[in-house]
């Protein structure tokens, strides 16, 4: 179906502003993949006001997540979905999603993934798109993105087409990255996401040392464990130079917007996850005992 026609049969289902503004982030999201371009009208002529949006209380909030390959993005994102009630979107899961599928787009995206190489901005723009429409047509408001934007123009199409709250920078240093990647294993049945890589270095001539507990699978999973296609030394470390190259000028982007809060992990679940709350002013929030690491 032909992305104005869907935006237009969910677009009359909407009622409340929240719910319309997010239907308003999809449209303008399809318009720009459509056009593959930015020609698509500035933020100011849609309603996409604080006013209309945030609803501070329920924490509706536009998040996005920036970090290295390996840092923790989807970890940290899908708890603050569950604690926040707002959707958690991972392109990666969008393209990962679509490789393996038997749909048109599986062979290319799978060689250029396994290459540690980005898809071209026009093609992940249409797979958010869609996931945003669909999200819409749920009723689902407010989202906390992982792995987009990744690039400045990726950041500046989002720019355009809603309001960012707030860009989370996650950060850890490489070597511990790279031993990160290395371990992550995913549950081929759940889908539950592991790691067996134990971090444990020492303080070193001023550098602090860290200290990351593997995070087992329990034994339902435990003989159901794979490895990611993209999580071999040469990939991760490709990854990880396409990312020094092209997301890291996404943090100046948003740094000098004034959205971008630096976190620097200080190890695994248990010491970052309360301290993230505290940076992001959630440590009083209801519900946040039940995901206490
Ligand atoms: P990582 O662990 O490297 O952060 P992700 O799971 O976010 O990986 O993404 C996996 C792959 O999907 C990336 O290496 C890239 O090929 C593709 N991808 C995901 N998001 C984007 C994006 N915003 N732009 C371009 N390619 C992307």
């Amino acid at each position: 179906m032909a992305a104005g026609s869907r935006l237009l049969r969910f677009a009359a289902s909407v009622s409340s502003p929240t719910v319309q503004t997010f239907s308003v982030f999809a449209r303008r999201l399809s318009i720009a993949a459509s056009e593959g371009d930015l020609r698509f009208p500035p933020s100011s002529t849609v309603n996409s006001s604080c006013e209309a949006r945030c609803d501070v209380k329920g924490k509706n909030v536009q998040w996005a997540f920036l970090g290295c390959p390996g840092v923790g993005k989807g970890t940290y994102a899908s708890r603050l979905s569950l604690l926040l009630g707002v959707p958690h979107i991972s392109t990666g899961d969008l393209v990962r999603e679509e490789l393996n599928s038997s749909g048109p787009l599986a062979d290319q995206l799978k060689g250029i993934v396994n290459q540690g190489k980005l898809v071209s901005d026009e093609i992940i723009i249409d797979l958010l798109s869609k996931r945003v429409e669909e999200g819409a047509a749920r009723g689902e408001s407010g989202f906390i993105l992982d792995g987009f934007p990744r690039t400045v123009r990726q950041a500046e199409i989002l720019e355009r087409v809603t309001d960012i709250d707030q860009v989370i920078n996650l950060k850890l240093r490489e070597d511990v990255l790279l031993k990160k990647c290395l371990g992550r294993r995913i549950c081929s049945q759940c889908g539950g996401n592991f790691n067996v890589a134990l971090i444990d270095i020492k303080e070193e001539e001023g550098k602090p040392g860290i200290y990351m507990a593997p995070l087992l699978p329990p034994s339902d999973c435990a003989d159901k464990l794979v490895t990611r296609s993209d999580d071999t030394e040469e990939v991760v470390k490709e990854r990880l130079r396409i990312y020094n190259d092209m997301t890291q000028p996404v943090e100046e982007f948003y740094r000098k917007r004034g959205k971008l809060l630096e976190f620097e992990l200080p190890g695994g679940i248990p010491e970052s996850w309360p301290k993230l709350l505290q940076a992001l002013h959630l440590d009083n929030h209801d519900h946040k005992q039940s995901l206490t690491a």
